[in-house]
């Protein structure tokens, strides 16, 4: 049986573009350099989610999805650096949090 939840936030994934809940994805700002990673999920700026996951972090990638997102060109090392020290931070439980 389904159990309702209280509702969280949904937001879309930039590569899959499936709709998650915002904990399950990362969340990115838009800074004057550049994207960022937002560790706390409220840094201002115009942000942009991406699913904690290898695969659509290389869809993300390979689809170009960040330069949509943030319109204008950025650099893929730049990507897959930001990309990599979160599921590094992931798999490393560096951040366990209590539940
Ligand atoms: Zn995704």
């Amino acid at each position: 049986m389904r159990r309702h939840k209280t509702a969280k936030p949904m937001r879309r994934c930039i590569a899959c573009r499936e709709s998650k809940p915002q904990d399950e994805l990362i969340r990115f700002v838009l800074r004057d350099d550049g994207p960022a990673v937002d560790t706390d999920g409220r840094a201002d700026g115009r942000g942009f989610y991406l699913c904690r996951s290898e695969e659509c972090a290389t869809t993300a990638i390979k689809r170009k999805a960040f330069n949509r997102a943030c319109r204008r060109n950025v650099e893929e090392d730049k990507v897959r650096r930001l990309i990599e020290q979160v599921l590094d931070n992931d798999r490393g439980g560096i951040n366990a949090k209590e539940s």
